[in-house]
């Protein structure tokens, strides 16, 4: 087990030795109010600088990355983050602004963000655009805040008090609406994991706000009666909403605007490869029609006369949604990524990512149980029943996996399948990176026949075994206290 670094610590040890400070002629105890003062010096770790390098540095290697193996972690698109963006980021114009700057020194920055904005309205069909959400699911609470407000405009949010969601959506669209004050009404898929346009119907009425739908929906399928769905929601008043998270599946193909839908959101640091994983930062563009502009938030990016100003003066805007402007490294990023692939390399990105998620599909399922037989595309949904059956559920193919060092996909999502396996391997891995992966898979499926206790007992190979994880959740024990 690795040693904590208290545990390393040797007394009287230390890095760096900092010169006595030349700028006060009292110790610096002596300025401050007496309450503030220690008491005792702070009970820190006492190692040399090379201690505290190996230390981190080993840490760092007990993670996976997708710098470090393959991450098919369904619906989070952890592909490849090219360091051109981060080169990017860092640019000293960049790095060294402040977001209190008055704009005419922030010309360049602006036009960043502006630029992003132009290029995401295109990619999207949906022209207004706003940059300042930090994550999808803000993104998702804030296109529901326009579609109320709209309503609200309109005199008519008193009665449209519900948002329909199909059970295939991403987990975050139910808790989004729910935040936004709505009553959420769950409808049903068809038997292939599509919208049931039956029971779209049924739930319709002149109390719709919005539909909320994923598409790809989390069984990676896309939804082939999207035009009918748009003319039914349309039709009853109500509006749309397109949770565009996962673009990698469509960019390029299709857009939500030319789809009939209202409001969308990206995730900029799904598709647009800015590094996440670690909870953050996040960034994601709400793109929305003409009708909604008036209430995104502010302030908001614009041009006039060839000058970028922050502007202020909308009467009828949400208000803000975070700090300052958005993430702006992360936006940095994603118009980097966007600009070094171009028009084509983005319809590519999509393209391959549908390929290699298919070509996952078609050589596993002769293995493990496939619900849905048509092409998926970014990802698709296997069912660990065969191999339950055999005593190694989802969990432990799971864990099993971590042996051969990839990450699992995610697991028990979506609810609609049981046993459920979400595999995106995304655009950026390899053929043979696939072909590697189907081996272990297959592998992995003949250890359940022929040596289940090794997968029951998985993992045996990673830093620490198996957790109890109710425990941990339950009474987890954060607190390092001195031998
Ligand atoms: C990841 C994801 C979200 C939520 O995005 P966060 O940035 O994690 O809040 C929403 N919808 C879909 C389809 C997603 O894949």
């Amino acid at each position: 087990m690795t040693k904590l670094i208290y545990e390393k610590s040797t007394p009287g040890r230390r890095a760096v030795l900092l010169p006595a400070s030349g700028v006060f002629e009292k110790p610096l105890t002596d300025l401050l109010p007496e309450k503030f003062v220690r008491k005792a010096a702070p009970a820190l770790p006492e190692v040399s600088e090379l201690e505290a390098v190996r230390h981190f540095v080993n840490l760092s290697r007990l993670n996976h990355s997708i710098d470090t193996g393959f991450y098919p972690l369904g619906s989070c698109t952890m592909k490849y983050n090219p360091k051109v963006n981060d080169a990017m980021a860092s640019l000293e114009g960049f790095r060294e602004l402040h977001p209190y700057q008055p704009e005419e020194q922030v010309q360049g920055a602006l036009e960043v963000i502006h630029t992003l904005q132009e290029l995401i309205g295109e990619i999207t069909g949906l022209p207004a655009v706003s940059l300042q959400a930090a994550a999808g699911a803000q993104g998702e609470l804030l296109g529901l805040m326009l579609i109320k407000a709209y309503f609200q405009s309109k005199g008519e949010h008193e009665k449209r008090r519900k948002v329909i969601v199909p059970d295939t959506a991403h987990g975050t669209n139910p808790a989004s609406a729910a935040m936004a004050g709505y009553e959420v009404v769950e409808i049903g898929s068809s038997s292939r994991g599509l919208v049931d346009l039956d029971a779209l119907k049924a739930a319709l009425g002149p109390d719709t706000a919005a539909i909320m739908l994923t598409n790809p929906s989390t069984l990676g399928l896309f939804e082939e009666e999207i035009l009918s769905v748009q003319k039914l929601v349309h039709e009853a008043g109500g509006l749309l909403y397109y949770d565009g998270a996962n673009l990698n599946a469509i960019m390029g193909l299709v857009r939500p605007g030319d789809m009939g839908f209202d409001v969308c959101h990206l995730n900029l640091h799904k598709s647009f490869s800015t590094p996440h994983g670690g909870g953050g930062p996040g960034g994601c563009a709400v793109a929305c029609r003409p009708h909604l502009e008036p209430f995104l938030p502010v302030p908001h990016v614009t041009k006039k006369e060839n000058r970028y100003t922050l502007d202020w003066d909308r009467p009828q805007s949400v208000g803000k949604v975070k700090g300052f402007y958005g993430n702006f490294g992360i936006l940095v990023r994603a118009l980097t990524y966007i600009l070094a692939h171009g028009r084509e390399g983005l319809t590519q990105v999509s393209r391959d990512a549908i390929l290699s998620a298919n070509y996952l599909k078609e050589h596993l399922k002769v293995a493990y149980k496939l619900p849905y037989q048509q092409p998926c595309m970014h990802e698709f949904v296997l069912s660990g029943v065969w191999q339950k059956e055999r005593g190694c559920g989802t969990t432990v193919i799971a864990k099993r996996m971590l042996d051969y060092g990839v990450h699992s996909p995610t697991v028990y999502f979506p609810l609609v399948v049981p046993e459920a396996m979400m595999i995106e391997p995304t655009e950026t891995e390899s053929l043979q990176t696939l072909d590697e992966f189907l081996e272990i898979m297959m592998r992995i499926d003949r250890e359940t026949k022929e040596n289940p206790d090794i997968v029951r007992n998985a993992p045996h190979k990673t830093p620490v075994g198996r957790l109890d994880e109710a425990l941990a959740a339950r009474k987890p024990n954060l607190r390092w206290k001195p031998l």
